[in-house]
């Protein structure tokens, strides 16, 4: 009867993912890894110690969508349904509420409010010296960060399903860069940098994303005028259900004719997280985090940790197996 029960609740966490998922888990794992390399040397190693559980983690927060109803609206914003012009809507969540009431919120999204929420948390986690709740909000931010990214978390044609271009949501944030990663730089110079104003900084992603949609659904529209529907969709059968999937061929001519524009918004999601994560150090005292950790960082630790800076640095990490998320397979 558990048997059942287990399985019963495996089938609702993997229909549950596969129609609304975020950034895919490939994305989600890579950004939270990149963003520990950005963090200043006195961060770094509790992160680093933390490493595997990090980016196992990463996609915690889209688990919870299937037996917790408030979750969802938490991973997006549906800018329209508040303004035409995304530069209109407040930065801080007093202000919005003000402005659209509370319920309009949790109703149609409002992942960078959340984003700020969960930084408070993680701020009161530091300050209480607290090694495990540090790395549940420091978990739970990036994901939020990183959803706040992603051009299609940002409308409320999430799917195309406004615009006869249903399926677009996986095309964008997972087909494309799960065919493309080995060709990504996954390097940039940036470093950990404190924010004066994390409404903000989140805010700024979040409209820059949605000022990405335009050219996300034109190109699909373009791509599409060379592509037959038999080559340019696949028809799936999963969890009993059929689904209508863009095919990876179809999705290797997007991604080129779309191209920097997902792997700029990974690097930007890392960067971000990793200046959230500093800011959050800085506002909570610059905590001992070194000290918090309950096995101690060894000599060899510092080593490796070395050795994947540098692979970061050379943009290697996939190529020299440092890169959590693509070990073994990691197609969904
Ligand atoms: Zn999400």
């Amino acid at each position: 009867m558990k048997t059942l029960f287990f399985l019963r609740l495996c089938l609702v966490l993997a229909v549950t993912l596969f129609i609304c998922g975020s950034w895919g888990f490939l994305v989600h794992k890579t950004c939270t890894q990149l963003a520990v390399y950005e963090l200043p040397a006195d961060m770094q190693p509790f992160f680093y110690k933390h490493l595997q559980y990090l980016t196992d983690s990463a996609i915690r927060p889209d688990l919870r969508r299937s037996r917790d109803t408030t979750e969802a609206t938490k991973h997006f914003i549906d800018i329209e349904k508040y303004n035409t012009d995304a530069a209109a809507i407040p930065d801080t969540w007093a202000d919005a509420v003000a402005k659209y009431q509370k319920d309009t919120l949790l109703k149609y999204g409002y992942v960078p409010y959340y984003v700020i929420m969960m930084k408070d948390r993680l701020v009161n986690a530091m300050k209480s010296d607290n090694e495990d709740s540090i790395m549940f909000y420091a978990i739970d931010m990036a994901h939020y960060i990183e959803d706040a990214n992603v051009p299609l978390h940002t409308t409320m044609n999430y799917d195309g399903q406004l615009t006869g271009q249903r399926g677009i949501h996986a095309l964008w944030e997972s087909v494309t860069p799960e065919i493309e990663i080995t060709g990504y730089n996954l390097y940039n110079s940036h470093t950990a940098t404190y924010l004066t104003n994390p409404q903000q900084a989140i805010w700024k992603a979040v409209r820059k994303a949605n000022g990405l949609l335009p050219a996300v659904f034109a190109t699909e529209k373009e791509v599409s005028k060379h592509f037959p529907d038999t080559v340019k969709y696949k028809v799936v059968l999963k969890y009993g259900k059929t689904f209508k999937y863009y095919t990876d061929t179809f999705a290797a001519v997007y991604g080129n004719a779309l191209k920097p524009t997902i792997n700029g918004q990974l690097i930007n999601s890392a960067n971000l997280v990793a200046d959230f994560w500093y800011t959050s150090w800085v506002d909570a005292g610059k905590p001992n985090l070194t000290r918090l950790l309950h096995s101690r960082f060894s000599r060899e630790n510092a080593r490796d940790l070395e050795k994947q800076v540098n692979s970061f640095k050379n943009n290697t990490l996939i190529k020299d197996s440092l890169l959590n998320a693509t070990k073994g397979n990691f197609r969904e």
